[in-house]
């Protein structure tokens, strides 16, 4: 079964659609999201609705949780604060709705789908060093579990002897008796250099998690941004991707 696993779109509309016209060639059987469909971008309404109807499980992330008033403001940087206050006060009733009753974490079988952190996912933690990813394996209980928040695509793995390690290469292989902990990277505001929106394709019988880039009009995002009044370093880290 392939799945398409995208994250992090950000109110970002452009990257958005021509995420979603990739993962119309790639052959999955269904599309899930891994939370902060808002915050950042000029399309806050645009993608809500746009995840709802391509999404099977969609999960919160900190962003929708701050846009409807379930995580507290302290916690963003100004920029991301302005950002928020200004979705806060797009989003129609309806989305609003959706973004506050999602849940923090889904399993499916051998997967589980989480936006910040297997281990205590409302506290929206970073993986800093080895012995937090020891702790997030131990926190999930199949194989194979995604998440997003960095907006850095990589796969953490834990091998049969539970040395761990990581790989960033565009394919990486599904190996007998290894488990996964694979950040898909963000749709609407990458930050590891590469401006393309990024998603992941998982196959268990392919066997493999691929990484993929799909290049969008960041200018077109920009120039929306600006009209909005969105924060000029907001804008121009799009065209960078950092
Ligand atoms: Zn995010």
């Amino acid at each position: 079964m392939r799945t398409a696993v995208i994250s992090d779109i950000h109110s970002n509309l452009e990257a958005m659609g021509r995420v979603l016209e990739d993962i119309r060639h790639q052959r999955v059987e269904e599309t899930v999201c891994l939370g902060d469909l808002v915050g950042y971008g000029p399309n806050p309404n645009e993608c809500v609705e746009m995840v709802r109807k391509a999404c099977s499980h969609v999960v919160a992330g900190n962003h929708d949780h701050a846009a409807v008033g379930l995580t507290a403001l302290e916690t963003f940087n100004p920029q991301a604060r302005l950002a928020v206050e200004w979705t806060r006060s797009h989003l129609l009733p309806e989305h609003r709705d959706y973004l506050k009753h999602l849940h923090f974490t889904r399993h499916r079988k051998e997967i589980t789908l989480v936006h910040a952190t297997p281990h205590e996912p409302k506290q929206w933690h970073y993986l800093f060093d080895w012995r937090d990813l020891l702790v997030n394996f131990r926190a999930f209980h199949g194989r194979y579990c995604f998440i997003g928040h960095t907006h850095l695509p990589l796969a953490f793995i834990q091998g049969p002897d539970d040395r761990l390690y990581f790989n960033r290469n565009a394919v990486v292989p599904i190996e007998e008796g290894h488990r996964y902990l694979v950040n898909v990277g963000s749709v609407g505001q990458p930050r590891d250099g590469n401006p393309a929106a990024s998603y992941a394709i998982f196959d268990a019988s392919g066997p493999a998690i691929e990484f993929r880039r799909v290049p969008y009009p960041v200018r077109l995002t920009q120039e929306k941004m600006k009209k909005a009044g969105l924060p000029e370093y907001l804008i121009q880290r799009l065209s960078v991707g950092r």
